[in-house]
């Protein structure tokens, strides 16, 4: 098979946007280098766009709003029953280049970011056929309009699961839309488009600018004629994306950070509560905004969960991502490895101790972003290493003596993205769920449910994604009385 970027450079994308059904040149544009963080080697050159290319984008999708607003659901399912279809017949292609721009390990870009980047489709495609965009309340008629053109700024930690569940939702609704994927992750984004474009989805209706925060970002947040932002990032982003968007007034949607606890309650069965949350904390490296990071403990059992824990992490392979036996590769970018080093020395400062991993690279792996999984026990809540999300493999156990303790700690961050509670007693389980400020709790390790909407309480964001409530951000409501 050819390399995603010699595909890409083969077809001349590299330096281009893709807007109004074009591969255009940008208006002006810089380059900016695409680094392979398991060799820190650039590996390619994009093109960024501009405030300008932002202009023509807009524009773009405000023409072919017209139409697209008012196919019928059918119609759009249609088409996003050919983009589902396409994601999985390119699936390899999309698992390398998400495996090349962001290090993650290609056996898990295979079996988790590209199949359940696919789902958001199929998702958006299925509640199409049963959506209510119009019902009555007696004389009253409620309208489920699409909002308009939508600005959509994704990150570079799962590059297209982020934009299917963006995507697939706004065009759903009828929107059409403005994607600014990460600068750092702009390989997969390149060859959705492509997928766009084979699937027959009218000019204009999806637009794609490369660029960074700054230029691009901002501008796109700030346009007067785009009616909706949204944006999965930091939650530094979502403050300044939502001041760019305020003079506008538009309606702004954020998936932001997270440090998201994992509560084992007394009567759980450790060998059952225990692996899986590691798996989970530490999955994509522990790069996902809902990484169950924080794992609250019964102080009475601490030191058997502290052994299951170092037993999981010595199960994990991290390595070359071209590797099937690696089960985890490098961070995806130098300011992460940075980060998560940085983190690593501050839990060791504030005198949490370390069970396993530590700073420094893996040995033998002395190229590359490469950090080694590490957890850290007697964590207090108010330690940094407790509180700041540090988006790496970095596991903080935290004792507690009481339910009502486990909750105060749950709840004790400013973020309140996912949680998890562990535990035999379903009403228990269910009754510290429901004290759980966040906006999604999984109990006992259930099965991923793309339907399941997402998103956050507190300083993780504003909105939902997926299934039929993340279609729903992207519609206005209109009563038409005496219909
Ligand atoms: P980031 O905030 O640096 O960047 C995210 C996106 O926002 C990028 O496309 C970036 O170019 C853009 N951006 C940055 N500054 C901007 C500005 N001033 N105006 C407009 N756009 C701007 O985040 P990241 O480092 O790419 O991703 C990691 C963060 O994303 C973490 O905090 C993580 O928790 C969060 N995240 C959240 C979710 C979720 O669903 N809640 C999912 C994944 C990641």
């Amino acid at each position: 098979m050819t390399s995603p970027i010699a595909h890409l450079s083969n077809a001349g994308r590299l330096d281009r946007m893709f807007i109004g059904g074009e591969w255009t040149l940008p208006e002006r544009s810089t380059r900016s280098a695409v680094v392979d963080p398991s060799t820190e080697a650039p590996v390619a050159e994009i093109a960024l766009g501009s405030s300008a290319d932002v202009d023509t984008a807009v524009a773009a999708a405000r023409r072919a709003f017209a139409d697209w607003a008012v196919t019928s659901p059918e119609n759009r399912a249609r088409l996003l029953d050919r983009v589902h279809a396409l994601i999985l017949e390119r699936a390899e292609l999309f698992a390398q280049a998400i495996s090349q721009e962001m290090g993650a390990a290609i056996g898990y870009a295979r079996s988790a970011q590209v199949p359940l980047a696919a789902e958001h489709i199929r998702v958006a495609r299925d509640n199409l056929a049963t959506y209510p965009f119009l019902t009555h309340r007696g004389t009253t008629a409620i309208l489920r309009e699409p909002i308009g053109v939508c600005g959509l700024i994704t990150p570079w930690n799962w590059p297209l699961y982020q934009i299917t569940a963006k995507v697939g939702a706004a065009l759903a609704a009828g929107c059409t839309v403005v994607l600014k994927p990460s600068e750092l992750s702009p390989l997969s984004a390149l060859f959705f488009a492509e997928v766009v474009e084979d699937a027959g989805i009218p000019p204009g209706v999806f637009n794609l600018v490369n660029g960074d925060g700054p230029g691009v970002g901002a501008a796109l947040s700030a346009h007067p004629d785009v009616d909706m932002i949204s944006l999965t990032g930091s939650t530094r982003a979502g403050v300044l994306v939502t001041q760019a968007a305020a003079p506008t007034v538009k309606r702004v949607a954020l998936e932001l950070g997270g440090k998201s606890p994992n509560v084992i309650l007394p009567d759980a069965d450790l060998a059952r509560a225990v692996a899986p949350g590691v798996a989970a904390a530490f999955r994509n490296l522990g790069q996902s905004c809902s990484a169950p990071t924080r794992m609250i403990v019964p102080r009475q059992h601490l030191h058997e969960v502290e052994r299951l824990v170092s037993e999981a992490v010595s199960g994990m392979v991290v390595g070359d991502p071209r590797s099937e036996q690696s089960t985890h590769g490098p961070l995806a970018n130098r300011a992460q490895f940075e980060r998560v080093q940085e983190m690593i020395d501050v839990g060791l400062a504030e005198g949490a101790r370390l069970v396993c991993g530590g700073p420094g690279r893996p040995q033998g792996l002395n190229q590359g972003f490469y950090v080694r999984p590490t957890v850290f026990s007697e964590v207090h809540s108010r330690m940094r290493i407790a509180q700041e999300e540090i988006f790496g493999p970095v596991l903080c156990v935290i004792p507690y003596d009481s339910i009502d303790e486990a909750v105060a700690i749950a709840n004790d961050t400013i973020y309140g993205l996912g949680a998890h509670v562990q535990g035999e007693d379903l009403e228990t389980a269910r009754a510290v769920a429901a004290r759980i400020r966040s906006g999604q709790v999984h109990i006992n390790y259930p099965a991923w449910d793309p339907n399941a909407p997402f998103g956050g309480y507190k300083r993780s964001g504003n909105g939902r994604e997926f299934g039929i409530e993340g279609m729903e951000e992207y519609l206005e409501m209109k009563s038409v009385l005496g219909y």
